[in-house]
């Protein structure tokens, strides 16, 4: 397969230090800008500009309808205009436009009622708001794209969610372009067992559930095969990788040694992921050491596992899990 281009990612605009919000500030990240930006080329939006609401603007706010609960509406905060049918309108264009843009992940702005994806504030005609609505650009985002990495920019600052995010996008960004190829049985096989260990100690049960479907793909109509593996694998990685689930992956990995490597060094690896079981060292300690056997005794399977070898390295993921 020809080397895959950079990794594009949608980001809200004022995360970026546009200065976009109703206040004519911006919400600059430093992690974003100065650590992930330099690896990555983003596509910013800002909904709340690009609807036409220009900047500085009255601040807008999610209100849950008096006539009908279900129903969270779009509203400007002091003389109280409705800008639903507005937003929801310029999202579904402008969500679809997005599909040319190769987008691997997407980072939203937290709390925003255009772009926040949990917990933003929803308000009432009295009393405290909720915190469970979802912004109306963010919706739509989901609800077009439901298998594309997307979080929010508070969450990135957990290294465990970060390193989790991250995964996700590079695990999209191969599928995406093994699927939009013309693909055989054979490179689906090829791309599944090269990404086995990383799904393990994402979701055992996926890593189960997803081998059963390729090992049947040959029975399964092309297009459904292409739907359910996509639909099965990002849910799937979309689970944490826990540092239980790394633990029991490491412990696979190393039944791949088999009889080749000697007492001393498979116990130094049993005491090493030992060590990472009880958080002593971090999950780059075990994964290099591995690599470094398997390079030295020439394991293929192992050699081929997406897992030992991260990318985006200066990001120094498996450092901090
Ligand atoms: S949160 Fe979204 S809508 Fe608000 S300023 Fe940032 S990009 Fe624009």
């Amino acid at each position: 397969m020809s080397a895959l281009p950079s990794i594009r990612l949608g980001i809200s605009s004022c995360l970026l230090g546009e200065e976009v919000r109703y206040d004519g500030g911006h919400k600059r990240d430093p992690f974003l800008v100065q650590t992930l930006g330099p690896m990555v080329e983003w596509v910013p939006v800002c909904p709340e500009v690009e609807v036409g609401l220009g900047t500085p603007r009255e601040a807008i706010r999610l209100v849950r309808d008096p006539k009908d609960p279900a129903e969270v509406r779009l509203m400007t905060g002091k003389t109280g205009v409705d800008l639903t049918k507005q937003m929801r309108g310029y999202a579904r264009t402008r969500v679809r436009a997005l599909a040319r843009e190769g987008l691997s992940g997407y980072i939203l702005k937290k709390d925003s009622p255009s772009c926040g994806m949990a917990r933003v504030k929803v308000w009432r005609d009295q009393g405290m708001p909720e915190r469970n609505g979802r912004g109306l650009f963010a919706a739509e985002l989901l609800r077009q794209y439901p298998n594309m990495p997307v979080e929010e920019e508070g969450r990135l600052h957990d290294p465990r969610l970060r390193e989790n995010f991250i995964d996700r996008v590079f695990m999209y960004r191969r599928l995406r372009a093994l699927l939009s190829s013309r693909w055989t049985i054979g490179d689906l096989i090829r791309f599944h067992t090269a990404h086995k260990l990383a799904l393990m100690a994402h979701s055992p049960q996926g890593y189960r559930e997803i081998g059963r479907l390729v090992g049947e793909a040959k029975g399964v109509p092309r297009a459904e095969l292409m739907r359910r593996y996509e639909d099965e694998l990002m849910s799937a990685m979309a689970k944490p990788a826990t540092r239980a689930r790394h633990t029991n992956t490491l412990q696979h990995a190393v039944g791949h040694f088999k009889q080749t490597l000697d007492q001393a060094s498979r116990q130094e690896l049993a005491s090493v992921i030992e060590d990472y079981r009880h958080a002593l060292v971090p999950l780059i300690v075990p994964l290099t050491l591995i690599r470094h056997h398997a390079r030295r005794l020439n394991v293929s399977y192992l050699l081929g596992q997406r897992y030992l070898d991260p990318e985006l390295k200066e990001l120094m993921l498996r450092n901090h899990v």
